[in-house]
Order: structure tokens, then sequence, then C-alpha cells
């Protein structure tokens, strides 16, 4: 086994993606030499822009939520007037129509039959308030109503997490999960709601949301980022990560680690494994995968939307954006881009399906949503994130709690990032926490 890959580098960042960048990009301003191991062949981690004929697309639906001042001032620094406010609202694909996001007691009244909207205003009236619902689907029962809970924030829940709502943690309602908050679905809807917030205007770069971490990389520098390297193994023994393996070859010395691996591959690499109920709780934790379906087509534009979601269950997808509604320098004047969004566990048919019966599926159920011919579709692509979503279950914050701890043991390994700490960070969260840590960590 060889060792060089800059063992003598004190800092080492465990990933590309958008933490372990940003953990790297403050790691080099505060001067200190380190080593970034990617194990794919780019940064970006589900952050990234990607080329398909003349159009970009994201992988995911993602904007830079403006929620933390001092973050946006070091995005804007970086990208300048790249990085533009978008005004683009989103819609509710329901019973054929498209309804406003969040939904709006007025266009309930509009689009629903007059039976189902009296059912929601009795169950609103009559209801009897749970002070302490267990599961996020008696807390959306609780606070919706039973009809009005199922049309929209039930079903969607079930497309998008793969499991019962009665087996969902309550987290799934906001709190942890601000940014991609079910409750936006609704907001509006309940007397003092307030949708404002959710009116479409959004922080976007020029050529998509993954030139940030592009930016990024550059200011890091090439010479520290070693993509095509994937941490196998890490050696630990008396309170320390010891050494870790790459690409199962080469063995590197470990000093001061950040790590943005996911949380349940970090346990099953360590060396010796840990006790077994630590290995169980690990195991026992999942990832949600998401399947993008990316449809290049020869027309100005698909919709004015940023996004459109689809609660119903009939519709294999949860989500289409439309990059070019974020910004219109992604595709040509006569084209753009529609990705669609379906998210899946590793034994869905879709996830297991060939490239082009997906991609057959998936433009049939578009067509009930509106016609795209044949002749349009210019380029397709599908692409994969096998760890989208951290899958928050009832009792997920004591599983999650126990591992971190038993790692918080080794005293040069610390965790960052979405996946490594099992919550819903957004970007903002990213550069926020990897700025904190690297102010903290005692080189
Ligand atoms: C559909 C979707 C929509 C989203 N929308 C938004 C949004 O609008 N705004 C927003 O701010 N955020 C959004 N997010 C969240 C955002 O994408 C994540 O917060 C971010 O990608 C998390 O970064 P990370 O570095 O923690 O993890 P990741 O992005 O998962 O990066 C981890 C990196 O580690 C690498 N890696 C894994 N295993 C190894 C190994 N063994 N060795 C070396 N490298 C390894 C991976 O290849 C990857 O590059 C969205 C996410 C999804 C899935």
């Amino acid at each position: 086994m060889s060792t060089d890959l800059r063992s003598g580098a004190p800092l080492q960042i465990f990933g590309g993606g958008p933490g372990g960048l940003a953990a790297a990009y403050y790691g080099v301003k505060a001067g200190y030499d380190l080593a970034l191991y990617e194990g794919s062949g780019a940064t970006g981690g589900n952050a990234r822009t990607l080329k398909l004929g003349d159009c970009l697309f994201d992988t995911g639906a993602h904007r830079l939520h403006d929620k933390n001042p001092e973050v946006t001032d070091e995005i804007r620094n970086l990208l300048g007037s790249d990085l533009m406010t978008v005004n683009a609202p989103s819609r509710i694909h329901l019973a054929g129509r498209r309804l406003r996001f969040p939904l709006q007691p007025g266009d309930l009244l509009r689009n629903l039959p007059w039976q189902k909207v009296a059912r929601i205003i009795l169950e609103r009236i009559g209801r009897n308030r749970d002070p302490s619902p267990s599961n996020f689907r008696d807390w959306a029962v609780d606070q919706y109503g039973k009809t009005l809970a199922e049309l929209l924030l039930l079903n969607y829940s079930e497309k998008l997490w793969g499991e019962e709502t009665g087996k969902l943690s309550i987290q799934i309602a906001g709190g942890r999960l601000r940014n991609l908050d079910l409750r936006a679905f609704l907001r509006g809807v309940l007397p003092g709601d307030d949708p404002r917030h959710l009116d479409g205007a959004f922080l976007y770069p020029r050529h998509g949301f993954g030139s940030i971490f592009s930016r990024v990389s550059e200011e890091i520098g090439s010479g520290r980022i070693h993509c095509e390297n994937r941490i196998t193994s890490l050696k630990h023994g008396e309170g320390r990560i010891r050494s870790f393996v790459v690409n199962g070859t080469t063995r590197v010395d470990a000093r001061t680690i950040i790590s943005t691996l996911p949380l349940n591959l970090t346990v099953e690499i360590l060396d010796p494994l840990p006790p077994r109920t630590i290995l169980e709780t690990a195991r026992s934790i999942r990832f949600r995968k998401l399947l993008l379906c990316v449809f290049c087509l020869k027309r100005p534009k698909f919709s004015d939307n940023a996004s459109i979601y689809f609660p119903e269950s009939e519709k294999p997808f949860t989500r289409l954006y439309e990059c070019k509604n974020r910004s219109p320098f992604v595709a040509p004047d006569d084209q753009t881009a529609i990705v669609l969004e379906l998210p899946c566990h590793e034994t869905s048919p879709y996830w297991q399906m060939g490239e082009k019966e997906l991609l057959d599926t998936v433009l049939a159920a578009l067509n009930d949503v509106e016609r795209v011919r044949e002749d349009e579709v210019l380029n397709t692509a599908v692409y994969k994130l096998p760890f989208a979503y951290p899958i928050l279950e009832v009792g997920i914050e004591q599983k999650v709690e126990e591992l971190i701890r038993y790692l918080a043991d080794f005293e040069n390994f610390h965790l960052l990032g979405r996946n490594a700490t099992f919550q819903y960070l957004h970007t903002h969260d990213l550069f926020a926490s990897a700025k904190e840590m690297v102010g903290r960590i005692d080189l």
C-alpha cells in the first residue's frame, strides 16, 4: 500500500460537495494547508450544473436562499453580477389545474368540487387539537383536517419519502426542513398564515446553481482537490482516526479531518468496526434516492414557473423544474430543458428501469399534463442521486444522536454537511457551519 496524496496536509476534507468545498474555501482563506478527497470525477456533490446539448440543467431544483446575509455576501463577492435576483413563482398541479404555490383559499374554492370544500371547512371547524402528535400524519391531519392534508401533504410526502406518513417524523413538517417546508404547500390557507416570503423571489447564478461551487473550487485551487479519490477505510485507535485508505489502495496518515461523507457509510468503513449496536443503528438509517429525467426541448419555454409540484400519486414525479425560468442564460432562445424528479428506493421499479423505458414512461405521464411532441425532444438524460434526502422516520433523532456521539469520540474527526449530520441543510447553512467549524478547530 502506497502513501502519498499530500499526507502532510494538516487539514483533510472528505467529500467535494457544497459542504466539503465550503470547508476547504474557509480553510484556504484562513491560510491552512489542506487536501480535499472527492470520490467522483468532479466537485459539486448533489448541487452540480451539467450540460445536455446546448442546455444547462441543475442536479435538483436548487435556488440560493437569502437567509444568511453574511453567506449571501460571500457568494455575491465570488460571483459578482452573475448572482441574480429571480422572480419565478412555482405552481401545484392538482386535478388537472395549476394552482398557486403556496395554495390560496380562493384557488381551493374555485378548483375543488364544493362537497370537498365543505368537508375541508367542516373538518377545520370541528377539529380536536392533538397537543403532541407523534408522527407526521397525525400532525398534518390535526393541523389541516384529513381531506386537505390527504389532498396535498400526505400524498406528496409518501411519494417524496416512499414511507407511510404515519412512520415519518413530525420534523419533516418544518423546523429542520425549513426550505423544503411541506407547510409551504398550504401556507396561506389557515388564518394567520403569511405566504409572502414564498412569493417566488430568490437568488440564482446566471450559469446555473452549480456555478457557485465551480467558482468555490477555483478559489480552493485544483492542486488541493483530489477527484476520483474515494475514502474506503478509516483506521482508528486510541480515540483518533490514525489513517485512512483511498480507493482501497493508498494509505494516508490522518491529521485533522472534516468529513461530509454520509453518516451510515462513515460508520461502515471504520476499521476496526464499531460495536454491533452502533453498526445496526447505522444500517437502519436510510437515504432516499432521486432520479432526474432531463428533456431538452425545441421550444422557447415549457412554463413560466420555477417549479411545478405534483402531489397526486398517479404521477411518478414529484416536481418539474425548468432552469431557464431561473436564468435565461442556461439555454438558447429557442430551447429549454425540463427536469422531472422521481424519488426512489433502491428497489423501486423506476430506479431499476433501463433509461429508454424510464424516459418513455415519464414522458407519457407528462403528456397528461402538457403535450410534448416527440419531434420537440432534442436530447435526453437520466441522472441519479443516490444520497438525495435523509429519510426522517419516527425516532430518527435518537439514532442520529447515538451515531454522532460515537463518532465524536474520535478527537480529530469532525462531521459537516447534510448527509454526514443527517439534517436538511442548505447552501447557506453549509457555508455558515463550515466557517464556524474551520474557525473552531485547532490545527
Ligand atoms: C433535489 C434537491 C433539491 C435541493 N434544493 C436546494 C436548494 O434549493 N437550495 C439549497 O441550498 N440546497 C438545496 N438542496 C440541498 C443541497 O443539494 C445539499 O445541501 C448539498 O448538496 C449538501 O452538500 P454536502 O456536501 O453535505 O453533500 P453532497 O452534496 O452529497 O456531497 C458529498 C460529496 O461527497 C462525495 N463522497 C461520497 N462518498 C465519498 C467517499 N467515500 N469518498 C470521497 N468522497 C465521497 C460525493 O461524491 C459528493 O461529492 C437540494 C438537494 C436536493 C437533493
